[in-house]
Formats: C-alpha cells, structure tokens, sequence
C-alpha cells in the first residue's frame, strides 16, 4: 500500500468512477443525440489499462469503484476487467466493486457479475411504462430491462434504481415508481435533470422538475425523515416511515456537496476529472502509456490530486458540467 491520496483540503480519496466506454446501446435523449460518433479504439484506454489505472488507485487507498459507461456492459470483454478487480476485493484493500447499468445486459451477466463480489449495482429507470419507456431511450425495450433487473435480484444483487425526475414525463410516475420499488425490494433515487442530450432550448427548461418539488408531492402521502447518511457526494436521503423505504435526491446542480467530497473520475480515454463542477483535468493516458512502470502515473496522479478544488459552487454554468458529465459519460447517481 503506498501512502493514501489526501487533497491540499485534507480530503481522502476513497471512492473512483470509471467509465469504462463510450457506447451505449440505448440513446437517452436527455444524455445522447441519436447518431452519436464515437472514439476511435486507440483512444479507448484498453481493459488492461484499466486495470493498471484501477490497481494504481486501489494502492493509494482507493475504497470504492463504480463502473460506469457509456453502458458498462456493451463493452467487449468486460468480464474481464470484473474479474481481475475482484483480486482488489479479495486482498481487502478494495471494500466495493459496483457498476451503474441501464439494465439491458443484466440478464446474461447478473451471475458473473455476483461471482466477481459484486453485491449491489444502480440500473437506471426512469419509467415503467413500455412506450415511454422507448420513446426517452429512443433504442431500449422495457421488458429487456425488466428480465435483467429479475435475474440481478435473482442472482441476489441488491438494485438501487436511478430515475431522472422529467417534467411531464415521468411526473405522473412518482408514485407508481415508490411502490413498484416498495414490492420489488429496491432502492430508489431520484436525479435531477441536467442540461445535456438532444434536449433543445424550450424542451430542455420545460423537462426541468426540481428535486424539492418532487419531495414535497412525496411528503403529502408519506412522511419523510431525513437520513443523516451521506456518501461524499451529491445525493440526499429520506426513509419514508410508512414503506421504511430509502429514498435518494442527487441534485448536482443545486446542492453543495463539496466539504465531503471523496471522490474522482475517469473517463475511458484516461481523463482524470478531480471535480464534478469544474473543467481542470489530468491526462493519465500519456504517463500509463510512456512506461510499463507505474512511477510516473502514481506521480501523475499525485499531481492532479493536489489541484483538485475545494468546491464548486451555484455559480457554474449549468453547460460547463453538462460537457464534462457528457464526455464521462458517467453520473453521480450514475
Ligand atoms: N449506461 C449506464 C446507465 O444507464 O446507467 C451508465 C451511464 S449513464 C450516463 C449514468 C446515469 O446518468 C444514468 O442514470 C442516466 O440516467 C444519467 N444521466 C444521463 N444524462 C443525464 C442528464 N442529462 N441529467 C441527469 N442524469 C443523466
């Protein structure tokens, strides 16, 4: 173990998102246009790569990975990458190995998934009505989605679901969502929509449902307490008393998270971003490639880590974290 990675603001480092890919076989129109054009391969930081960058971090006391994509699960060989960061759980030096899916691929990878110590994934799901359901992922079919999500309990995966709070789409769905998740045993959260995808002008703004007015229809059937719990980042949580479900908000764009933020990304490419709210990045690409020896990608990643900012605040434009959350193609709920 080398010494711990600690921010110029006293901050561990403890939790790391990966996007593993750029693709997705869905096309969400809040997150991607239609025809979208993808990295060249060589750009792609290969599972191996992955692996060192992964391993690098886990040795300077990285605790948690969340995978994330594009759609984690379309990439070739993936299982692979699963399968190597497992040896980081079984040492103990990695506590969680999870990922953020949209679910379509679950049914054939829930198992190995589970084999790899995965106990507990996010599948984003923003509706259960089927023709809603492909006209917001324009490519995804409900029912794909729904056997994945069967087969990850069944394989005994925990399931948070992640669904994007969207003005006059899902509005209607708020309450169908809590009980659906109520019978299936699932957790739920609540993301609010940024600014990003196909979404123009007008529809953008008219697709915005604040977080704080989705709470307040919860709090007219339930009663909500807050749940002191935090996980360095921008998500809330409530317990509605009558269900004991849990509910998330992640609200990234009106909330300040940054005192306990523990966390960083990587894009597929090898971007390193150290704040959710702010454009400074650091190319690990270039150090992981220049040598098969991981001194100058442990120094490289030292450096970037002593730049990362105390916080960003209410000021930042809603399009400067738009670019960046587009180019991870991750999320916070994510
Ligand atoms: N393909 C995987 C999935 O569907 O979960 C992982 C990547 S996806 C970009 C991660 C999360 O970001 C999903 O929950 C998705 O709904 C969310 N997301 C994408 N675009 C968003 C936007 N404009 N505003 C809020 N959340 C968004």
């Amino acid at each position: 173990m080398n010494a711990p990675l600690i921010d110029p603001f006293a901050r561990a480092i403890r939790y790391l998102r990966v996007s593993v890919t750029d693709r997705c076989d869905f096309r969400c129109t809040y997150c991607m246009a239609e025809h979208m054009t993808f990295l060249p391969k060589a750009e792609l930081l290969t599972l191996e790569e992955l692996d060192r960058l992964c391993t690098a971090f886990v040795h300077m006391g990285v605790e948690k990975l969340r995978i994330t994509g594009g759609e984690p699960l379309v990439r070739k060989g993936i299982m692979t990458f699963f399968r190597a960061m497992s040896r980081h759980l079984d040492s103990g030096a990695l506590k969680e190995l999870t990922l953020t899916t949209n679910g379509s691929q679950l049914a054939r990878f829930a198992q190995e998934l589970v084999d790899c110590g995965i106990r507990r994934i996010n599948v984003s799901l923003d509706t259960l009505d089927p023709a809603k359901f492909a006209e917001i992922t324009r490519w995804g079919r409900l029912p794909q989605v729904l056997d994945g999500i069967e087969a990850a309990k069944a394989a005994g995966l925990r399931v948070k679901i992640n669904a994007v709070a969207l003005k006059g789409f899902n509005e209607d769905e708020l309450f169908p969502l809590v009980d659906w998740c109520a019978r299936e045993g699932h957790d739920l959260t609540f993301i609010e929509v940024m600014p990003m995808g196909d979404l123009g002008g007008e529809d953008r703004l008219s697709q915005y449902w604040a977080l704080t007015d989705l709470r307040a229809r919860l709090a007219e059937r339930f009663t909500l307490t807050d749940l002191a719990e935090r996980t360095g980042g921008p998500a809330r949580y409530v317990r509605l008393e009558e269900t004991g479900q849990k509910i998330g908000f992640i609200t990234p764009l009106t909330h300040n998270f940054c005192e306990s933020c523990n966390r960083v990304r990587l894009t597929c490419t090898g971007e390193l971003y150290m704040c959710l709210g702010q454009e400074d990045m650091a190319d690990l690409r270039a150090p992981l490639r220049a040598s098969p020896d991981d001194a100058g990608l442990e120094q490289a990643i030292r450096a970037a880590i002593a730049r990362k900012p105390k916080g960003h605040d209410f000021d930042y434009s809603r399009q400067a974290i738009a670019g960046q959350m587009t180019r991870h193609m991750s999320h916070t709920g994510g």
